[in-house]
This record gives structure tokens, C-alpha cells and sequence, in this order.
């Protein structure tokens, strides 16, 4: 059988009518001026796309258009696979591609952000630290925060008693302590991301002694030593990022910025890692760390007494609460060091 076809060289643009047979396992290209006899193997042949003509492409460039399909579909019975068996064909290597692709983004999301995140944090200048830091007591002066109602003499024995502590290697000494009071929030204490440690009245008052009131700053320093905020704000910047560029709405995700970073929360590992700092932090100091374990009962006591609905309204930028489920096996193994 013959099929008729144009034909373009590919150096010109002018089409060539011709007829296409088959000769063996080779194809056979005829026209008024023009002769071509290819084998199969050497001939490229892309799948069947929607109602467009069907296309055998040449090595050299040559080009060939097939508008009769069915014709085609019996000259080369092969490769003329419809669109179904061609999806039946692809969609094993489509969903392998597909896999691929998930498993490479979650493997960047899970490694390589992370450790993104830790490199660029290292790289962040004090001064921009503390700028974040004004930002966030800015807003969060403005919302949940009110000032400190405890007498000045204690905020100062505190602060001093925390400006003598000798730290591990590796420094964590906060850039500044705060005195803020937040009934909303209960007792709690927490780093923000440059480095500022905000202390709550409700805190100091749920405390037995000051070593206690340590003991969850030394925690809140490991938090600072290893830049958890900041690691964690860059990467939810990253993300966030993404997400504008995929969602293609911009002003929406500005919008919930900073409650998504407020409400971002301490991963189990950065919890570990604080309290394996407190420890050591505790033990230079001849603190015990039962102290941090004292306090994480209290606290998780307090929590519990709360009504749900205030713990609900409570749930943000919360270091201890943030780590509610794990609030057992934390002070298990405090008490077991
Ligand atoms: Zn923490």
C-alpha cells in the first residue's frame, strides 16, 4: 500500500508531496524529484497528539506529515498506537516520573532545606537579627504582650544571674531578655528568631525558685545557640516562596506571614536538642537538670487547668506548649540524666 505524505528536507521550506511504502523493515519515501529508503531503527516516530497529523522524523532533519491517520495506522501498525494505548504505554513512566519528582522535592524539603537554612542562619549578621527581633516585639507588643508587672529588682536578678551563667562552648547567650506579662498566653518563656528571649511574668510567678526560672532559659538558649528560630523562619521564608510562586498569590500569603510564623512550632528534634543544651547549660552551673523537669510539670499542669478554649486561643509562638505531646518523654529523660 501506498500513503500519501508531504515531505520537507529540512534545509527548505517547501513541502514535497510524495507516497510512503513499506519495503521490508524499510520505509520507502517517493516524490517527483526525491527518493529516500531508511531503515525503521533510523527513523523517529512521536506518539499520536490529538487530531495532528502524524509525523516520521528524519535523522537529518527531514520531516515527514501524514494527514490520512487510518492510512498511516495501517502502513506503520506499530508505531500507530491510539491515544489510549499510548497513555497505557507512557503512564507507568509518567507515574515514575511523577514519583520521582515527589521524592526528590521531599528529599530537598527534608535534607536539603534544612540544611539550607542552618548555612544561611550562620550568615545572618547581628544587626539583621536584631532587626527581625524589633519587628516581632513591634507586633507582638501591639497583640499579645504587655509589659512586665514585676518589681525592677527582680527583673535585674534575674537578668544578672543569667549574665553570669558560664555556657558550653558555642555561646547561646541570649541578645537580649525581655519582661513581658500575657495572661492569654500563660506561663511560658520563648526565643524569637534573632535571639531575644521573652520571659513571662506568669512564668517567673509559676516558678518555685530561680533556678527553675533558669532552667527553662537555659533551654530557651539552646534554642538561640543553634538558631533554631531563624533556621526555621528561613526555611518557612523558602517555603512560603514556593508556595507565592506555585499559588501565584502574593498578597494572600503576606497577609498570613506573620501568623504563620508565629504559629510555626519547634520540631521535636530542636526540643531535644534545647534540652540536651539546658543540661549541659545546668550542669556547668551546678544546677540540677531535674529543675527543667520541674518546670516542664508545672507548666504542663497549668496547661491542663486551662479552660480549651483559652488553650486554644493561646496556641501561638508557645515553645512549651508547642511540645504538649512530648511533654512526658521530656521530663522522663531529664530525670533519667
Ligand atoms: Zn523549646
Amino acid at each position: 500500500m501506498r500513503v500519501a505524505a508531504v515531505y520537507y528536507d529540512g534545509q527548505q521550506a517547501r513541502p514535497h508531496p510524495v507516497t510512503l511504502c513499506m519495503e521490508g523493515d524499510k520505509l520507502l519515501l517517493q516524490g517527483r524529484d526525491i527518493a529516500r529508503r531508511e531503515a525503521l531503527a533510523d527513523l523517529s516516530i512521536p506518539p499520536p497528539l490529538g487530531n495532528t497529523p502524524r509525523l516520521i522524523l528524519f535523522a537529518d532533519g527531514g520531516r515527514c506529515e501524514i494527514a490520512d491517520r487510518q492510512a498511516f495506522a495501517k502502513l506503520l501498525p506499530d508505531s500507530a498506537s491510539n491515544l489510549v494505548t499510548g497513555l497505557e504505554n507512557s503512564w507507568p513512566w509518567a507515574l515514575a516520573a511523577l514519583l520521582l519528582t515527589v521524592a526528590l522535592v521531599v528529599g530537598v524539603y527534608l535534607a536539603g532545606l534544612p540544611y539550607a537554612a542552618r548555612v544561611a542562619a550562620d550568615h545572618v549578621p547581628p544587626q539583621l537579627s536584631a532587626q527581625i527581633d524589633e519587628q516581632f516585639f513591634a507586633s507582638l507588643d501591639q497583640t499579645l504582650l504587655k509589659p512586665s508587672a514585676l518589681p525592677e529588682a527582680r527583673r535585674m536578678a534575674i537578668q544578672h544571674r543569667v549574665q553570669s551563667l558560664s555556657l558550653p562552648v558555642g555561646g547561646g547567650k541570649p541578645a537580649r531578655i525581655e519582661f513581658r506579662s500575657a495572661p492569654q498566653l500563660g506561663a511560658n518563656a520563648f526565643a524569637l528568631p534573632g535571639g531575644s528571649v521573652v520571659l513571662l511574668d506568669e512564668l517567673v510567678n509559676l516558678a518555685a525558685n530561680d533556678e527553675e526560672i533558669i532552667a527553662v532559659l537555659a533551654h530557651e538558649m539552646g534554642h538561640v545557640a543553634e538558631k533554631h528560630g531563624l533556621r526555621q523562619m528561613l526555611q518557612a521564608s523558602v517555603v512560603g516562596l514556593a508556595m507565592t510562586w506555585y499559588i501565584g498569590d502574593v498578597s494572600s500569603l503576606l497577609a498570613a506571614a506573620p501568623t504563620v510564623l508565629l504559629e510555626t512550632r519547634y520540631s521535636r528534634d530542636f526540643e531535644r536538642r534545647a534540652d540536651a543544651f539546658a543540661v549541659d547549660a545546668l550542669r556547668a552551673n551546678a544546677i540540677s537538670p531535674s529543675r527543667l523537669a520541674d518546670m516542664l510539670q508545672k507548666l504542663e499542669t497549668a496547661q491542663q487547668a486551662k479552660k480549651p478554649d483559652d488553650a486554644a486561643k493561646s496556641g501561638s509562638a508557645l515553645d512549651y506548649l508547642s511540645s504538649h505531646p512530648n511533654t512526658e518523654e521530656r521530663i522522663n529523660r531529664l530525670r533519667s540524666q
